[in-house]
């Protein structure tokens, strides 16, 4: 739907997705015989062959529905920037998406209404888990490493690293001694991107008018400064009950919009959106809301990793190497394969763990002969 919203015209909707992808297909041509001194930013060289295309085809591109297609293009820039966690004059156009040449998972995207917890609680089961125990620091310096924590300090042979990279970098975790130098140039280069998500819980499922079976719906921006702000409206609802909830993202330079705002203000804004798309509507106050601050929270500090400018995939194997046998990493930023995901920083534990309890048996091994 445009910001007025009027559902985009399918002739502007079916032209402008083929070009969006058609000119991510001429910059993934243009980079097979560049290399990383060759990097620039990807909406850069977006744009860079635009231009071009628009020269050499002769085609005038805003030929038929000048601003609605130059919004459309916005709105898929826009979801791009949520996919990549970053704005993309942040980003790599030799390698943004880098893991695409390794195999990846299919399937449908699924949601997990009750939350991840229910993952984490089933494999916590008869482990000991301490929660709200901050590690304030790791000192391997020693045979045995000691974690120093808010609580008390507990010693291990090896100890696993799980904690963001954003809080990597920011050292909220003394390491001694420092880490190498290779470790903290990865931790340096690698992007921690940004995202917030808003959530609103309404008593009446009013976009059901519009938007019949479907469980998202789509905002064209009205210019491009708003670009990913409330690029994509979720319905997260159970199919039974009367009430619903909608969920939205914040991405890319939209998230300087939002970034001095209290969460009403947040909340009024992502309103007024919804006000413009369903005008024919009264659109009710919501019963509840949330609005997400992963980049201000001390545990988080980012949404998930990303490939800035002058980078490639190989940052991830240097976060996940780990430090004298003793120290390892895991989290969905070392992990090349499945980066930005549930999938990678799960992956990357077992990955891990099998790493930690084979180095173990070598160890007992060699006591033991
Ligand atoms: C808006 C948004 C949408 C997303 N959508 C998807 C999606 O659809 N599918 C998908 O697979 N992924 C998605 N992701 C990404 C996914 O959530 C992350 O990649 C994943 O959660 C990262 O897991 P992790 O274990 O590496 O880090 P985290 O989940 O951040 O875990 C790090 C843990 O370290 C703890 N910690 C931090 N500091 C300390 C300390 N000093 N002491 C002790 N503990 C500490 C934190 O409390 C936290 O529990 C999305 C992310 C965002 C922001």
């Amino acid at each position: 739907m445009d910001h007025r919203g009027k559902l985009v015209d399918p002739l502007v909707d079916r032209r402008i997705d083929f070009h969006f992808n058609a000119m991510l297909d001429v910059i993934a041509e243009w980079r097979q015989t560049k290399e990383l001194s060759h990097d620039i930013n990807l909406l850069d060289k977006f744009f860079e062959m635009h231009e071009q295309f628009k020269e050499e085809s002769q085609l005038p591109f805003t030929e038929f529905f000048p601003k609605e297609e130059e919004q459309v293009l916005q709105f898929h820039l826009g979801n791009l920037e949520y996919a990549c966690g970053a704005s993309l004059s942040k980003v790599s156009a030799l390698n943004w998406d880098h893991n695409e040449s390794l195999p990846q998972f299919s399937g449908d995207a699924v949601l997990m209404k009750d939350g991840y917890s229910q993952v984490v609680k089933r494999m916590s089961e008869n482990i000991d888990l301490y929660l709200n125990t901050q590690v304030l620091g790791v000192d391997y310096s020693d045979d045995l490493i000691a974690v120093k924590t808010t609580d008390k300090t507990y010693t291990a042979h090896k100890v696993l690293v799980t904690v963001p990279l954003a809080l990597l970098k920011k050292q909220t975790i003394q390491f001694t001694p420092t880490l190498p130098e290779k470790k903290i140039q990865a931790i340096t280069s690698l992007g921690a991107g940004s995202l917030e998500k808003v959530a609103l819980q309404f008593n009446k499922k009013f976009w059901k008018s519009k938007t019949d079976e479907d469980d998202f719906f789509g905002h064209v921006p009205a210019e491009e400064k708003q670009r990913g702000l409330f690029n994509v409206f979720y319905d997260i609802s159970t199919s039974t009950s009367d009430s619903g909830i909608l969920v939205t993202n914040v991405s890319g330079e939209a998230l300087n919009l939002i970034k001095d705002k209290t969460d009403k203000e947040v909340v009024n804004l992502c309103l007024n959106t919804l006000k413009s798309l369903f005008p024919a509507q009264t659109i009710p106050d919501p019963v509840n809301y949330l609005v997400t601050h992963w980049d201000s929270d001390p545990f988080a500090g980012m949404a998930y990793s990303y490939m800035p400018v002058g980078s490639d995939g190989s940052l991830y194997d240097d976060m996940a190497e780990d430090v004298n046998d003793k120290i390892y990493f895991a989290g969905e930023a070392t992990n090349k394969q499945f980066p930005q995901s549930v999938t990678g920083a799960y992956l990357s534990g077992i990955r891990e763990a099998n790493k930690i309890i084979l180095s173990l048996t070598s160890e007992i091994t060699q006591v033991d002969t």
